[in-house]
């Protein structure tokens, strides 16, 4: 499985849009859109997708949504049936294929209330969005659907079923390739304040 960063280098203000690979067989799958057109110009350079993921709805992760839909005929998958950019539900415990390996689907509220993190247990790979990033910090818990108590018991979730968490890829800033199980404890006790 390779893992690239299309809103790689951006000065946009969007979240990471991941492409995600198969090195033989699978799905390869945009997690989040982000909101630059740089993505689309690189999402046309590879000759499209299969699908998308959204962590998320918030409009840095999912500003050039409409424009992937129409440019490469993909739908979406996410957590709120509901919302205009979900096409496809996923629930709690789903397995969502994606560059050959499965990973599991964990609604993890705190942040906004249709948020989810994927979880692959094969490969040790984590798509945390933004609820929690490299070095220790956590997601904005004071915007609409925010909640610190709520983030803190996501947290706690993904940290009590994901046994080895090597791999770490976050809404914002950088990517963790190893021991990545480490940030999301360094988040969980500064979310928790203390
Ligand atoms: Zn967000």
């Amino acid at each position: 499985m390779r893992v690239t960063n299309l809103a790689e280098g951006s000065t946009e203000f969007t979240s990471n849009a991941f492409l995600v690979e198969p090195d033989v067989e699978g799905r390869s799958v945009l997690v989040d859109v982000g909101s630059d057109d740089t993505v689309l110009e690189r999402l046309r350079d590879r000759g499209g997708i299969d699908t998308v993921v959204l962590t998320h709805t918030h409009g840095d992760h999912v500003g050039i949504l409409d424009e992937v839909r129409d440019g490469f005929g993909v739908g979406t998958w996410g957590y709120d049936a509901s919302s205009r950019y979900v096409d496809n539900p996923l629930a709690e415990g789903d397995t969502f294929e994606m560059g050959g390996a499965g990973f599991t689907v964990w609604h993890t509220p705190g942040h906004k209330g249709d948020h989810i993190c994927l979880y692959s247990p094969e490969t040790g790979v984590l798509f945390a969005g933004d609820l929690v990033f490299a070095g220790g910090s956590f997601g904005r818990t004071d915007l609409d659907e925010g909640d610190r108590a709520t983030l803190v018991g996501s947290t706690e979730k993904v940290l009590e079923n994901a046994d080895g968490i090597d791999e770490l890829h976050t809404g914002h800033g950088p990517s963790v390739y190893e021991n990545a199980r480490k940030h999301v404890e360094a988040s969980l006790r500064n979310a928790r304040g203390r």
